[in-house]
């Protein structure tokens, strides 16, 4: 425990993760801090990082972001959920949707145990066919109001992002220095961070210090030497090339993430543009393989040279080492299959500002932040496993992530989903029991098994239930406009 009063915030890096940072801490808690944020538009920023999930809602509100603003200034669509295709095999199609499936509220048990029964009795349908959210995304359509409980999230172009947070900030107060991080001061006994030494020759002193610098880590590793965990061995892709492309087409609300011989491609549709890229274990393809696959693959014209990132997945050791947190990319990296990271930044700073250290940094308090984000990383990791993990696909690296071991904590979810279709979601687990049904089965595991309160009901009942369930919807998906449509009269953004 120092006892410096903590009133200087110094945050290192403006991607999206220092203007989140610096844009929530000083609408919350501005009047006591004195904020300061350095980056470097030679550095620049990652450019990628466009697909979200529906927390991103709850922070905004915490920010009182107008939906409709931000989503103009960031040429911002609507995101219902993920298709995955190819997963399983060449062909293969499935949605993880935001929604809830069903109604769980009228079931002593999850709705998939009815829906198994209703199956086995020959008229269950997809599981999809009860739930809004999916039947949305598949058929193009979205609506909102103050009224409505859609589940959604947004696409939105990272740099327009950074660009809008950085508004926000400086117009309450945050202020911003150009320059690049030469060196980082230390005090020479605490090993306490105490100032940013820039190229320049300024000196940016603080008290506490936000590690926004993406891979690079340049506080929380190359100075504190925090530590890494590498989770490659279980998720082994470790590169992906990215590149925009002109829209084609109106914007759908979902991600696209489709399977190739050793990754994935995303198609994040923006208002102005679609975002592009290729995921892959450079191991199994090469890099000017992969930027050609992604080349023969995107449509429309293509508006940037495809870039190439390598990352490393995996963990800082610790994510809040002496008076230095990090957040973002710095913190530790899961590959985007699930749209994660942008959420881990926003409940990060969630959670340094509900018990901001004012009176001095503890020992305690790191390391329940620590523990937390642990948690958080590994919940994740383990969804991220599941995708690649269950497959059917051809060839080596398919094979490699079908046959490898995987944590222990995943291994008992598979079973219990295995023996009798049981999914939980511990506290403080990001995904739903909802999200892990909707991968479990979309990834093809069949449990061998179910709830036999199911069987409880008159099969006559269960039918009329179910008819009653998937008509409402139907009816609520075709009274919404196109997502295209919508997104004209709403938040129209237009050209960038
Ligand atoms: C391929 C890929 C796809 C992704 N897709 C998604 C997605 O769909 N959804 C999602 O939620 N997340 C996604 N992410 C993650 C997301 O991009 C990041 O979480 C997010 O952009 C935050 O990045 P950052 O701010 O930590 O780092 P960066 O954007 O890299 O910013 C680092 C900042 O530090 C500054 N800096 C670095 N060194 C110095 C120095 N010496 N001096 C001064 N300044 C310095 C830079 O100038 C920059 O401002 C993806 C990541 C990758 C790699």
């Amino acid at each position: 425990m120092t006892e410096q009063r903590v009133r200087r915030v110094v945050i290192a890096g403006g991607g999206t993760a220092g203007w989140v940072a610096a844009a929530a801490l000083v609408k919350q808690l501005g009047p006591m801090l004195d904020i300061t944020l350095v980056e470097s538009d030679e550095i620049g920023t990652v450019g990628v990082g466009e697909s979200t999930i529906p927390t991103a809602r709850r922070f905004h509100q915490l920010l009182t972001i107008d939906e409709r603003i931000f989503m103009r200034e960031t040429q911002a669509s609507f995101k219902l959920g993920i298709a995955f295709e190819n997963w399983t095999r060449d062909g293969s199609r499935y949605f993880h949707s935001f929604g809830q499936i069903g109604r769980p509220s009228t079931w002593m048990a999850d709705f998939h145990h009815f829906w198994l029964e209703a199956r086995e009795k020959g008229f269950g349908g997809d599981l999809g066919d009860y739930c809004l959210e999916l039947q949305a995304a598949a058929a193009g359509r979205f609506a909102t109001g103050p009224d409505a409980t859609i589940q959604h999230a947004y696409h939105l172009d990272a740099t327009l992002y950074a660009r809008f947070l950085r508004r926000l900030s400086e117009g309450a107060g945050v202020r911003r220095v150009e320059g690049k991080i030469a060196r980082v001061e230390q005090d020479p006994e605490s090993g306490f961070l105490t100032a940013l030494a820039l190229e320049s020759g300024a000196r940016i002193e603080g008290d506490l210090f936000l590690d926004c610098t993406g891979f690079r880590a340049l506080l929380i590793e190359q100075t504190l030497g925090a530590g890494f965990e590498d989770w490659g061995h279980w998720i082994s892709t470790d590169s992906a090339f990215a590149i925009q492309t002109r829209a084609t087409e109106d914007a759908v609300p979902y991600t696209r993430a489709i399977a190739h011989q050793a990754g994935w491609r995303w198609k994040i549709p923006l208002q102005h543009r679609v975002g592009n890229g290729l995921v892959f274990c450079s191991e199994f393809l090469s890099p000017d393989a992969a930027r050609q696959q992604l080349l023969d693959a995107v449509e429309g014209e293509v508006l940037t040279e495809p870039r190439l990132i390598r990352y490393k997945t995996g963990q800082r050791r610790k994510v809040w080492d002496r008076n230095c947190i990090a957040l973002g990319l710095s913190s530790g990296f899961i590959e985007p299959l699930e749209s994660t990271s942008i959420h881990l930044i926003q409940v990060a700073i969630t959670r340094l500002i509900q018990t901001f250290p004012f009176s001095g940094v503890g020992e305690a308090q790191a390391e329940r932040f620590n523990a937390q984000a642990r948690h958080e990383m590994e919940r994740i990791r383990d969804f991220i496993i599941l995708h690649y993990h269950l497959n059917a696909r051809d060839g080596p690296f398919w094979q490699r992530c079908r046959e490898m071991s995987v944590p222990d904590t995943l291994v008992e979810r598979l079973a219990l989903f295995g023996e009798a279709a049981h999914a939980y979601q511990a506290a403080d687990d990001l995904f739903r029991v909802d999200s892990w049904v909707q991968v479990l089965f979309g990834q093809g595991l069949a449990p061998r098994g179910y709830h036999q309160l199911a069987r409880m009901m008159p099969p006559e009942e269960l039918r009329n239930a179910f008819g009653g369930i998937r008509g409402d919807i139907a009816a609520a998906v075709q009274a919404m406009p196109r997502h295209g449509d919508f997104l004209k009269s709403y938040c129209p953004a237009g050209d960038a």
